[in-house]
């Protein structure tokens, strides 16, 4: 009802209070924080995840439990894999669904190497499911997670949502920029509004235990040495949680226009790509001082090399998201890396 109130007064914008919104990967890092945030806000939320074990699936139902204890009713959720589009249509069949965070995916640069199905699975037929979702339900916005490793091996620093992304140097990045050119697609052929997020290196409470970050804490903390790829001498434009969390809210608020207009140089989809970053690249080794300094010990450094995959420099340039939605990162790494920490040691019953 609230709905039909809310149309009666012919006001659509996306942050509309009541809507219900679907966040897929709700069990994990960022879908997790960026559903809690929606139904602070009053949006019911729809959770789906197959709880897959990539990594520990005890976090994922940790995250799943703090989700249903702070929310009640506001929160639904429904364990299934969507590259299954038979278990997503028996799931949502009856379900209003007015927009959708699409944050599920097989994440990792190194994983992708190993197991590549799983990135065709989750990354490719997923993400088309969740395009033929949008079609189906004609929602307002789609907003879906890329990665900022589309830029591969872009030299040119920072990197631009316009710079050429010809050259992805590992599968899940080229899947990662395949879901950008169908969803430029989609937009396009079925006016679905769409955004597109290029995340650079997440991190914070409820992260994931496959990142850096986690595993240089728990090696610190256990006394053990840390594999430091590159020397140390790698740069990453880390970016904290609730930063990111704004950005994708302040994005799912303001779908592109649907103005059929060809912009110089633009797409004539309703379709945009923004960098979510810090807009400050930090080298390895003062990470991993500040990650000394929250801890309080020393590491032990076990030097490798580069890896396989893996790139020299992450940069966001962040001045279209700034411009549209004025978002602004405040989070710096001495800020951030302590509260993870201290949310670690809690979580792991270490104080
Ligand atoms: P995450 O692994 O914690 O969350 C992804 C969730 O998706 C997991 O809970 C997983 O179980 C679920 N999932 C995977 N395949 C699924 C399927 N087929 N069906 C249902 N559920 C499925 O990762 P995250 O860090 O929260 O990342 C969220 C999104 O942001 C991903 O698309 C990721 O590629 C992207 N991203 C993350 C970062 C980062 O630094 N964390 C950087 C760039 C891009």
């Amino acid at each position: 009802s609230s709905r039909q109130d809310r149309e009666g007064f012919g006001d659509t914008r996306v942050g509309d209070i009541g809507m219900t919104i679907l966040v897929t990967g709700a069990a994990g890092f960022i879908g997790m924080h960026v559903a809690d945030r929606l139904m602070e806000q009053g949006h019911a939320v729809v959770g789906i995840d197959n709880l897959n074990d990539y990594y520990p699936v005890a976090l994922k139902r940790a995250r799943l439990d703090l989700l249903r204890e702070r929310h009640g009713r506001l929160f639904t959720f429904h364990e299934l894999d969507f590259a299954d589009m038979g278990a997503v249509q028996a799931a949502l069949t009856d379900q209003v669904i007015e927009a959708i965070v699409h944050l599920g995916a097989q994440a990792g640069v190194r994983y992708s190497l190993i197991n590549p199905h799983a990135y065709v699975r989750s990354n490719l037929a997923g993400h088309v499911n969740m395009l033929e979702l949008a079609r189906d339900r004609h929602v307002r916005h789609l907003v879906y997670a890329s990665s900022s490793s589309v830029y591969g091996g872009n030299e040119s620093l920072p990197f631009r949502v316009e710079d050429r992304v010809d050259h992805p140097v590992s599968l899940y990045a080229a899947t990662k920029r395949a879901d950008e050119l169908m969803s430029e697609t989609y937009a396009h052929l079925f006016r679905i509004p769409m955004t597109g997020l290029r995340f650079f290196t997440v991190y914070g409470p409820w992260g994931r235990p496959d990142m850096a970050m986690w595993i240089f804490t728990s090696k610190i903390l256990a006394g053990e040495p840390i594999p430091v790829f590159n020397h140390g001498r790698m740069q990453r434009d880390f970016t904290y949680i609730d930063d990111i969390v704004e950005g994708i809210i302040g994005c799912l608020d303001h779908p592109p226009a649907d103005d059929g207009a060809l912009k110089a140089g633009g797409s004539r989809a309703p379709h945009r790509l923004y960098n979510i970053g810090n807009n400050r690249p930090e080298e390895l080794m003062h990470l991993i001082a500040v990650l000394e300094e929250a801890i309080g010990r020393k590491a032990q450094l076990d030097f490798q090399p580069m890896q396989p995959g893996d790139v020299h420099a992450t940069y966001a340039d962040i001045s279209a998201i700034a411009r549209d939605i004025g978002f602004s990162p405040s989070t710096a790494i001495e800020i951030g890396v302590p509260r993870f920490v201290q949310w670690y040691r809690r979580y792991n019953d270490l104080d």
